[in-house]
């Protein structure tokens, strides 16, 4: 990474320790690492070996046990949960595995949901919510309840919920987990393009070949990095 560049995200020697009755499990060890703005990471790594964990931490939905987290310039150690919460609907967006939509709930009014939380009013945040439907090709699907959507489509009405803060960072547990491998594919492309737009992504995937669409690739290991390198296919990295 250029070192001119402020980093979006920065661990430093972050540790998270669970108490399991009288017994500590270290989940993370010690995760050192920094991610530049427009960056597209995959996270991969054995079960139990702290990925989930880490993208809990890194999603301010837990803080670490030590160590630092700076996300855009925040320290988010030091913040109490309401803060912790306000910097996850400014900053983050979340897709996951399962989709995570409202059953009865319309794509445009999932869609619209962060910015309801966000206090953003109705109209602005119903013209917005159209918007990143129509720009992941779901124009004509507004009122569309997720069951009369295909899964590739509803994880397209999740990825643009996921967008409609303008999030700093996109956080992506298993997006493709639940999908059939051509709507992997289509989802796969929808990431790159984003990415190609600027985003920042962070995924978590078991899967080499979704791995593969990602540029950088840090896999985990028993709570640590042990390794953390440019993929293949990903473009050349710049430093
Ligand atoms: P992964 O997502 O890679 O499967 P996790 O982050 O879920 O790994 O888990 C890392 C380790 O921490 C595992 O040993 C797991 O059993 C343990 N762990 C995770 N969450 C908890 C918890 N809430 N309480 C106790 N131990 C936990």
């Amino acid at each position: 990474m250029n070192s001119s560049i402020r980093p979006i995200i920065a661990l430093r020697d972050v540790t998270k320790t669970y108490a399991l009755g009288d017994i500590e499990v270290h989940a993370l060890r010690g995760i050192t690492f920094a991610i530049a703005p427009g960056e597209y990471v995959a996270i991969m790594g054995p079960s139990g070996s702290g990925k989930s964990t880490l993208m809990n931490t890194l999603g301010c939905l837990d803080r670490p046990t030590s160590g630092s987290y700076e996300l855009d310039g925040v320290n988010v150690g030091t913040l109490g949960d309401n803060a912790l919460a306000a910097i996850r609907l400014k900053k983050l967006g979340f897709v996951f595995q399962g989709f995570n939509l409202l059953a009865r709930t319309s794509a445009l009014k999932n869609v619209a949901l962060p910015l309801f939380y966000a206090g953003t009013p109705l109209r602005v945040r119903t013209a917005a919510a159209a918007a990143q439907l129509r720009d992941v090709g779901l124009g004509d699907r507004l009122d569309h309840k997720p069951s009369e959507l295909s899964g590739g489509q509803q994880q397209r009405v999740a990825i643009a919920r996921a967008l409609v803060n303008d999030p700093a960072v996109v956080l992506a547990d298993e997006p493709t987990g639940n999908l059939d491998s051509q709507t992997s594919e289509e989802i796969m492309a929808l990431f790159e393009q984003l990415n190609e737009s600027g985003r920042t992504i962070i995924m978590v995937t078991h899967d080499e070949e979704v791995a593969a669409h990602a540029k950088r690739v840090i896999r985990l290991r028993d709570g640590l990095v042990v390794a953390d390198e440019p993929t293949i296919c990903g473009g050349v990295r710049k430093d």
